[in-house]
């Protein structure tokens, strides 16, 4: 079988006391596109870090294209595009000439790269615009001179770090339209990290759910949404009546895990279960004649983070709090 483009093993990344990468473990397959997704402040910049050697893990190891970024950095970096999410040029300079800076840097000159050159800037949808100053570039379009930019050394992998944020809808239609194309016509593979779900998913062939560090999902986007839909339950839940006999009645629930006295309130209980057990719950308190007062779903970090991405896929009606 084929070596996978990048592999990482336990991969971590300390910042004194915060873990901002916590042993990740990840295969991307040659060729794909995946997905690294998670709000901001969840480790994804600093596992793209990682991947091109531009800051050392604290722990674990991790392979690009069979190379150990952290000793092999030069090397990782000309098989690699990356382009970061806020994508630097030379301002007063025009897009072809920040490219053929690029260019240069890699050793490309003369005819060759001003061939080069020409077909990325129309594969990007920059002919026009070519000869204008960076400066006069829509966000949009700067995004896609970044692709154009990473693809000079024509890399095997393609790292992209939010690459379709503040950007208007069009602009990410026609983005995430290039990864896709630079995908197929050139066979490479695609890391993108983004916190809009929502925005990647129809280009992504796999993503994985990062939050603090944590890897807390992979795979297919409608695997995880039909996951999301049976995903755990936290439920705050206000119950008149003997204190023993709703507990019992709570601890008989399916699927449940842990019943909790919320302490504020002796009438006040917290339950976590698998699946929903709120119709359950109501039919057991009424057959015991205890008196339902309040049942609320708590946003759980998790929960809420399916809530936020999927919320397409959610069946109607589930997941919202009964009041
Ligand atoms: P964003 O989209 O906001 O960049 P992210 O998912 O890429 O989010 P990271 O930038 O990787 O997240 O940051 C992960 C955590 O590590 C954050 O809490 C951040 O504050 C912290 N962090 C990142 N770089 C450093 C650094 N050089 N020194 C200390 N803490 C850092």
């Amino acid at each position: 079988m084929e070596e996978p483009a990048v592999v990482t093993r336990g991969l971590t990344k300390r910042y004194g006391d915060l873990v901002a990468v916590d042993h990740l473990d990840l295969e991307l397959h040659r060729g794909e596109i995946f997905g690294l997704l998670g709000p901001n402040g969840a480790g994804k910049t600093t596992t793209i870090l990682m991947l091109l050697g531009l800051t050392e893990p604290t722990e674990g190891e991790a392979r690009v294209l069979g190379l150990d970024p952290t000793r092999r950095p030069l090397e990782v970096k000309r098989r690699v595009g990356y382009v970061p999410d806020a994508v630097g040029f030379y301002d007063q300079m025009t897009g072809r000439q920040n490219l053929r800076f690029t260019a240069r840097l890699n050793g490309l000159n003369g005819f060759a790269a001003e061939e080069r050159i020409a077909s990325l800037l129309e594969q990007v949808g920059l002919s026009d615009a070519a000869d204008d100053p960076v400066e006069t570039y829509s966000r949009g379009m700067r995004q896609r001179l970044g692709i154009a930019d990473a693809l000079v050394k024509d890399p095997e992998v393609l790292i992209l770090d939010e690459p379709t944020v503040a950007i208007d809808p069009e602009g990410v239609a026609e983005v995430l339209e290039l990864i896709r194309r630079v995908s197929r016509e050139r066979g490479a593979t695609v890391l993108l990290s983004s916190h809009l779900l929502h925005q990647v998913r129809t280009v992504c062939d796999r993503v994985g759910i990062f939050a603090a560090g944590r890897l807390v999902a992979l795979g297919r986007v409608d695997e995880l949404a039909a996951r999301a839909g049976v995903a755990a339950t936290t439920l705050e839940v206000a119950v008149d009546g003997d204190p023993a006999r709703v507990e019992e009645a709570l601890r008989a629930l399916p699927g449940v895990r842990a019943v909790e006295r919320d302490g504020r309130d002796p009438r006040r209980w917290v339950v976590a279960a698998d699946g929903d057990p709120r119709p359950a719950l109501v039919r057991a308190l009424a057959e015991r004649g205890l008196v339902l007062l309040h049942l609320e779903r708590r946003e759980e970090e998790l929960d809420a983070l399916y809530r936020r991405y999927f919320r397409e896929a959610e069946p109607a009606g589930a997941g919202r709090g009964t009041r």
